[in-house]
């Protein structure tokens, strides 16, 4: 698998070279000038090569922050750049008139958002959505985001307003390695990947002026709205963190953390690990926050059965052993592990054993038989065992640092959000994980999408234009590939599951087929050797393997073992499994399949909810190179990134139309030595300007006329005499307009002057 990763990168670096020459030719006027664009849709023509070059031109002069519109780009340095966040800088920012005027910085994103959450007329939540692979820097992004409204909020520099700023940003800080700790894991590409969505939620005090917020005024709350009620999502997880290949982290700092040395020792010594640079720190620490002190207890006794045991539980199979009861037993688990696991638990170890090994079958209406199982389906029960004690631990987990953070719900009122979510992903084989992360990813993009659009299109109404200029076909074919109903993939997914009947994966690649052909963004590769089918996404196409698909989405959990956990004399655990309904274990009636998809979809569908109830600003972080080497800039690490972010289309949704828009007045004292404008003269004079608004379009008009004339450009006009034409349109107030005419605007100007 690594290899046809290595393969592709290579692949697509030959093409990107071959590409580059040509496309970058087109745009290269003056290459030592390529890293002034401090915004991608000044970049023409927009391809991924030519954005990708300018973003380089940029790096190489360590400028890290650059807009593509209505949203912001920011390359990770892999180095402290001190001056870049410190105290001034975030001054500057926030006591500008205008800090959009300023150089692209995150801090515009934060000042932005502040400004409109305390609006004075009609105050609005904002959400933050930052994202991008693991490494590229969304942690520091939000801990950027935190220290800067933590500081704005604590405006003197006392002493007292010192610590309160450092609590703040501290209470955000310190759950993150815990949260980390238990929801990221080492996939192919990052050592270190998310695998569940965060949404923070910075509460403002509804009492307090916003200048005057303290630490018991701003409140944060974590809410974790994705990935975490998927068992099956959580067993990639839960597979390389635990199990087998990296026990290095992850779960493993919280073991440490807790003081279980012993833990060290076994059974992971013989591994050799590597040690994460925020374990050492977190070993220093001794990990007393406030809050571990509260769950540490809780947290000690789970983390140790969460995983190291339970995951070596091993079986082995043995002929012919009959045992003098109803059963033939052919598979045992090591009886070692299973008494260390039991134990844990708080349940009898034979209870256990009978749980992983026999399966309960309906015979008739009321008798029940044991079935033994085979290695195979022991070794799935064992980790559906623990999958299931995982899942409930995270959700548990998380409840605690909330209710550590959380101040008096009751006085809240309005939030600044941060959405840390999981990117796009692709790989050699991609399975129901990535679907449901890719379809988060389709969400997000479509959210972004309408929002910006419709902010555009607002603009354009109140000044009088009309808002057939831009075409934008937006992603809802392909979501409704997904999500569509009765055809859709998740519906047909679903279906397939409650037939309940052996899964054909060459069956269902043909209903999908039957169904499904008539959708542009799903294609069939009838030649390769597992069925699948490949969609089309915004960021590029994935082929998605079906087999296993329909097993993963129903994921199954067998009443066997909720009956056992029930039975547990671990309170916590056993208060995990008291809403399960006990009924359908017994084997009698169907059980009721809600599955993997629907609890996806409805968890995301509950985030949407919280996104479309507030104005997002969104921030698109890049890792520039594989290995976190400071200021190295791979041309290959960086475009995979930039395709699967759609950045090619955020800039084209952000160019479309007429994205530069200038009030007239500003215009007139910008061009009006174009025409030598008495009005400019004026305009700059000690009275300023006093004429009406007609006078001011008339003048406006004429300084537009000239230019397009001297550009054999024809200035049509509308009914009221004012230009219109492809590049530029006045409305009411502003002057709208593309680049190019801009670039004609200010060459003129240059000439005039
Ligand atoms: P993510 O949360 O996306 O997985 P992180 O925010 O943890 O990634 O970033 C990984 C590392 O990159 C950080 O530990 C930090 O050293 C470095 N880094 C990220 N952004 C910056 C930045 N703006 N300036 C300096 N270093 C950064
Ligand atoms: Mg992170």
């Amino acid at each position: 698998q690594a290899n046809g990763a290595q393969q592709t990168a290579q692949s697509s670096c030959q093409s990107l070279d071959a590409s580059l020459e040509e496309e970058v030719k087109a745009f290269l006027i003056n290459e030592d000038e390529l890293h002034t664009y401090d915004d991608l849709t000044k970049v023409s023509p927009v391809t991924p090569s030519t954005v990708l070059k300018c973003l380089q031109a940029r790096y190489s002069a360590k400028v890290f922050y650059t807009h593509a519109g209505c949203t912001l780009v920011a390359l990770n340095p892999f180095q402290p750049i001190p001056h870049l966040y410190s105290l001034d800088v975030m001054k500057e920012y926030h006591c500008a008139p205008q800090p959009q005027e300023f150089k692209p910085h995150i801090f515009i994103v934060a000042e932005e958002a502040y400004r409109n959450v305390q609006g004075q007329v009609e105050p609005t939540n904002q959400s933050l959505v930052v994202s991008g692979e693991s490494g590229a820097g969304k942690t520091w992004t939000s801990r950027c985001l935190m220290k800067y409204y933590a500081t704005i909020a604590a405006p003197s520099s006392s002493q007292k307003c010192q610590d309160t700023v450092e609590r703040i940003e501290r209470r955000v800080l310190d759950s993150n390695p815990i949260m980390e700790a238990f929801g990221n894991a080492s996939t192919l590409r990052n050592n270190n990947s998310s695998r569940f969505g965060k949404y923070i939620q910075l509460q403002l005090d509804r009492c307090v002026p916003f200048m005057l917020l303290s630490e018991n005024s701003v409140v944060v709350l974590f809410e974790i709205i994705l990935l975490t009620m998927t068992r099956v999502l959580l067993a990639c997880l839960f597979i390389h963190s635990f199990v087998f290949l990296y026990p290095s982290i992850h779960s493993f700092i919280a073991v440490c953390c807790s003081g279980h040395s012993c833990w060290l020792e076994h059974p992971f010594k013989r591994i050799s690990w590597r040690k994460p640079e925020w374990l050492s720190r977190l070993l220093m620490k001794g990990i007393s926050t406030y809050f571990t002190r509260q769950a540490n207890v809780q947290l000690q006794l789970k983390s140790r059965f969460l995983n190291f045991h339970m995951g070596s539980c091993d079986f082995s199979e043995m002929e012919n052993v009959i045992l003098p009861r109803l059963v033939t037993l052919h598979v045992f688990p090591q009886t070692g592990f299973l008494q260390n696991t039991a134990d844990l638990l708080g349940v009898p170890s034979e209870e256990l054993e009978a749980c992983l090994r026999l399966r309960s079958l309906r015979a008739g209406k009321q008798s029940v038989v044991l079935k033994p199982c085979s290695q195979a389906e022991c070794s799935v029960r064992r980790d559906c065992l623990a999958k299931l004690i995982y899942a409930h631990v995270f959700d548990w987990l998380v409840a605690c640092i909330n209710k550590s953070m959380c101040a008096d719900t009751s006085r809240w009122c309005n939030f600044i959000g941060l959405l840390d979510v999981y990117g796009f992903e692709c790989f050699t084989s991609n399975n129901l994980e990535q679907l449901c992360i890719n379809y988060a990813n389709e969400k997000l993009q479509q959210h972004f999408v309408a929002h910006y659009l419709k902010a555009q299109q607002e603009d354009y109404v109140s000044e009088g234009l009309a808002w057939s200029f831009i075409q934008y076909q937006d992603n809802q074919s392909c979501l409704d590939l997904i999500e569509g109903s009765p055809a859709g993939v998740f519906s047909l997914l679903n279906e397939e599951c409650r037939l309940n009947r052996p899964s054909d994966a060459k069956q269902f690649r043909m209903r999908l087929e039957k169904e499904l052909s008539s959708n542009a963004c799903v294609s069939w590769d009838k030649f390769s050797r597992q069925p699948d089918f490949t969609v089309l996404h915004y960021a590029g196409k994935v082929s998605y393997q079906i087999e296993g698909m329909m097993e993963k989405n129903k994921d199954p959990v067998p009443p066997e073992l909720v009956h056992l956990l029930q039975q547990s004399q671990d309170s916590l655990l056993q208060s995990f499994f008291t809403e399960h309904s006990t009924e359908d274990s017994s084997g009698r009636g169907p059980s009721k399949v809600v599955t993997v998809v629907s609890k996806f979809k409805n968890s995301l569908e509950s985030l949407m909810k919280i996104l479309h109830s507030t104005t997002p600003h969104y921030t698109r972080c890049i890792k520039p190179n594989p290995d976190c080497r400071p200021l190295t800039f791979k041309k290959e690490e960086v475009i995979n990134q930039l395709e699967a972010c759609g950045i090619v289309e955020t800039i084209n949704i952000s160019a479309a139309g007429f994205p530069i828009r200038i009030p007239y007045l500003c215009f007139l004292q910008r061009y009006g030595l174009i025409v030598n404008s008495k009005m400019f003269h004026r305009s700059r004079g000690e009275n300023g300007l006093d004429v009406d608004k007609d006078t001011l379009l008339r003048e406006v008009t004429r300084i537009l006329n000239a230019v397009l004339r001297r550009h054999s450009l024809d200035p049509c006009g509308d009914a009221g005499g004012r230009t219109r034409s492809s590049m530029v349109h006045c409305g009411r107030t502003k002057v709208f307009m593309t680049h190019s005419m801009l670039e004609l605007l200010e060459g003129q100007r240059d000439r005039e002057r």
